[in-house]
């Protein structure tokens, strides 16, 4: 027998983005526990945004276990919130509302500024540094200083001892801007260690005096870079079938859907989602091959591979919550009708 720290993590109630919230409990068992040995806890919901004080009560069910290499016989557990009866899902719990398929995947991309003291990690008291250029996958300490890579390799780390698919990191455009990316088969894995992989960055910087800023656009309507989330995703149809009426059908899905995208794709996409510095406007659905400038880019290979494998969502930002991204992606797809049906409209 061994104590094991159980920190379960969830997501509040707040708009238009979630914030993670977590505590820890302490457990005895034999080894490293299975997601079924863990038990459903509660928490006061009347501080999260998610009950009024009188029956404030919410249930924490766990969906997912990971090793903590930040503590001696420490699990990370992701938590869906239910409400008191255990099993309905509270109306913040989004999580729930993501189409069960096995087959589909998606990588994200994620980019945020290191802040510290009220602006990116790097910047001069006032005014700005040397205009964007070398920033991006720069190295040397006027580009990226003294502490942002000691951050993200132990960030890479924590994720991989996680058993997180983190799949890379580059220094972005602007400075103290950073990405990585996680990869997941089954539609809610890559969101579920996002969420995680998130968790364990604002930790891990609590200690440098460093705080995630996640906001799309913070330094506003300047020649500096916004952030993502670009979201890559295929469907087991899409990589095996996939086709050319299947694919301008899918497009004319998304355009359709246009608002419901954007309505989860993260708040102040329409200060990013410009036209500028590599975005399509906001409000105009476009795709192209190997586009950067389109709301979706098909990859080179998609084309030459008859119409098969996965699209790149440009347009999700990185304050977006991936659940609700992946959720109505796949909302989407399930609206566009599959093998001989496609032939028979088209
Ligand atoms: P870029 O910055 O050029 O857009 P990245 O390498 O940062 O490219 O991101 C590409 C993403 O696409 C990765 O997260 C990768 O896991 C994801 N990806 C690759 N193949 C697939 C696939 N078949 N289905 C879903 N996502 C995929
Ligand atoms: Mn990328
Ligand atoms: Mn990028
Ligand atoms: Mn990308």
């Amino acid at each position: 027998m061994a104590k094991y720290k159980l920190e379960y993590i969830w997501l509040d109630g707040y708009t238009p983005v979630p914030n993670l919230r977590g505590k820890t409990q302490i457990k005895d068992y034999d080894s490293f526990p299975t997601l079924e040995q863990l038990p459903l806890w509660g928490f006061d919901g009347s501080s999260t945004m998610q009950a009024e004080g009188r029956s404030s009560d919410c249930v924490l069910k766990p969906v997912a276990i990971y090793p903590d290499g930040a503590r001696t016989n420490g699990a990370l557990v992701m938590c869906e919130v239910m409400m008191p009866d255990g099993v309905t899902p509270h109306s913040t719990n989004k999580r729930a509302t993501i189409l069960d398929d096995p087959g589909a995947w998606f990588g994200f991309e994620q980019e945020y500024f290191m802040y510290k003291d009220g602006r990116p990690l790097g910047f001069p008291t006032t005014g700005y540094p040397a205009p964007q250029g070398p920033y991006y996958t720069g190295v040397g300490y006027s580009n990226v200083g003294s502490v942002a890579r000691e951050i993200v390799e132990k960030h890479l780390d924590l994720c991989l001892a996680a058993g997180i698919n983190h799949e890379g990191i580059n220094a972005e455009v602007a400075k103290g801007q950073w990405e990585f990316q996680i990869f997941g088969k089954g539609s809610k894995k890559a969101a579920d260690e996002m969420w995680m992989a998130r968790y364990l960055m604002q930790r891990l910087t609590e200690s440098y005096g460093i705080d995630i800023e996640y906001h799309c656009k913070p330094l506003g309507d300047t020649d500096w870079n916004g952030s993502g989330m670009h979201a890559n995703f295929s469907t087991e149809y899409l990589r095996t079938v996939g086709g050319k009426a299947y694919f301008e059908a899918l497009m004319a899905a998304f355009e359709k859907n246009l608002m419901e995208h954007i309505a989860v794709y993260g708040p102040d996409n329409d200060k990013r989602l410009t036209g500028k510095h590599e975005t399509a406007p906001w409000n105009k659905f476009s795709y192209g091959v190997a586009d950067r400038g389109a709301s979706v880019r098909v990859p080179h290979s998609f084309i030459k591979n008859d119409y098969k494998g996965y699209l790149e969502d440009r347009r999700p930002n990185s304050q977006g919550d991936p659940y609700q991204i992946a959720s109505q992606i796949l909302k989407t797809v399930a609206s566009v009708p599959t093998g001989a049906k496609v032939s028979a409209a088209a």
